[in-house]
């Protein structure tokens, strides 16, 4: 997954970006039990810094963050792996305290992991040393410190001017290894494409039909997502009338997991073709930004496509900004939904279920997605007019 420019040590006119290749790594019995030992290093550390920044702030109401290098004494075998990893682990607790400090109404405030978790993962930066670069991708494979030579299977070729910035080996639940390649280069900066109303979309996230937009075209849902779903409710009707513990019983969990899997590897590709269509089919997109209680329902693991917009959103985003194109945020709380878009009224007695309603001001027909999505692209553009002015 590509990501956003960032502007720092760029020369001006050109963008850094990073591209993210994810790919499954095979790796042989003896480079498996180094990478159990170095996830299970990596959440030991997480857990006793994140337990000693609790127990310090609680004696001095200072937040501080000791270094990897402190606990090895008391945990030799922190030794045996990577200690780039363990720096890794330093770095993302840091930024997740950073994160919450800054935003605790989005970010949670940093958790202990388990072994239970959904994936287990560690991450190694490349640095650079006067042999070369200390992880080097080559045709044999990924040639990692401490690890040796990892076999991956690539599905294309990294550009010849890109750098190989880091790996993170991910094991998910079903037993199957992963690694994520981070490369950075640098491009010209796209020119910045100036958005005319025409050419403006609202997009309103529509629980069934996964957006509605301004012209009040939705996308076409493929059949064989609802066909996994349902696929999947069948195997855990099956599974939760089995002995717990028995041999089929685990049988039918492995099954249960591939199957989630499969359904997450679905909703991705699904977010990725949504986002290219709408990216290049028009110059500015305003969408809500998340808002509590989509999130909320997320948490709750309500609405299947609720997870999958927030990642439409993210690859919207990008796939934009690298066209040079807006993507314009709108306010989650905007009465967007209640507000007439033909002569601006609100209904404050708009029933929270009714798909059309008549303006009580103008008697104009409305339908609200559509009409929500108009609001939507109405407020973005006004944003950007008031940007625009003050810049
Ligand atoms: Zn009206």
């Amino acid at each position: 997954m590509p990501g956003r420019p960032k502007e720092r040590g760029v020369q001006s006119g050109r963008s850094s970006w990073h591209t993210v290749f994810k790919v499954p790594v095979y790796p042989t019995p003896e480079q498996a039990e180094l990478m159990e030992k170095t996830f299970g290093c990596c959440r030991y550390l997480w857990n006793h810094m994140l337990s000693d920044v609790q127990e310090f702030y609680a004696a001095t109401d200072v937040h501080y963050l000791p270094t990897p290098a402190r606990y090895k004494k008391g945990a030799p075998f922190l030794k045996e792996v990577d200690s780039q990893a363990l720096c890794a682990v330093h770095q993302s607790l840091r930024k997740a305290y950073l994160d919450f400090f800054r935003n605790p109404k989005v970010f949670q405030y940093p958790k202990p992991k388990t072994k239970k978790a959904r994936k287990e993962s560690f991450t190694v930066y490349s640095r650079p040393y006067h042999t070369g670069p200390s992880i080097r991708l080559t045709d044999a494979g990924l040639q990692m410190p401490k690890l040796g030579l990892l076999r991956v299977r690539l599905y294309r070729k990294p550009l010849h001017w890109w750098s190989l910035r880091s790996v993170t080996i991910t094991k998910t639940k079903t037993g199957k290894y992963f690694c994520s390649i981070t490369f950075g280069y640098e491009t010209k900066t796209p020119e910045p494409v100036s958005p005319t109303p025409e050419r403006t979309v609202g997009l309103n996230y529509s629980m069934a039909r996964f957006y509605v937009d301004s012209n009040g075209d939705s996308p076409e849902l493929p059949p064989q997502m609802a066909a996994a779903r349902e696929k999947l409710a069948r195997m855990q009707s099956r599974l939760s009338r089995m002995q717990r513990g028995s041999k089929n019983y685990e049988a039918q969990l492995q099954r249960v997991r591939l199957q989630y899997e499969h359904i997450a590897n679905q909703r991705r590709d699904f977010a990725h073709q949504q986002s290219r269509r709408i990216a290049n089919a028009w110059d500015a997109v305003c969408v809500r930004s998340a808002d509590l209680n989509a999130m909320a329902r997320q948490l709750q693991g309500g609405n299947v496509l609720d997870a999958g917009f927030g990642m439409f959103r993210t690859f919207l985003r990008y796939k934009l900004e690298r066209q040079g194109k807006q993507y314009i945020d709108v306010d989650p709380y905007a009465p967007a939904a209640k507000t007439c878009h033909a002569c601006g009224g609100v209904n404050g007695q708009l029933p929270p279920r009714a798909r059309t309603w008549v303006c009580p001001h103008c008697g104009a027909q409305l339908i609200r997605d559509e009409n929500t999505a108009r609001n939507i692209r109405d407020l973005g553009l006004a944003d950007l007019s008031r940007r625009s002015g003050a810049a």
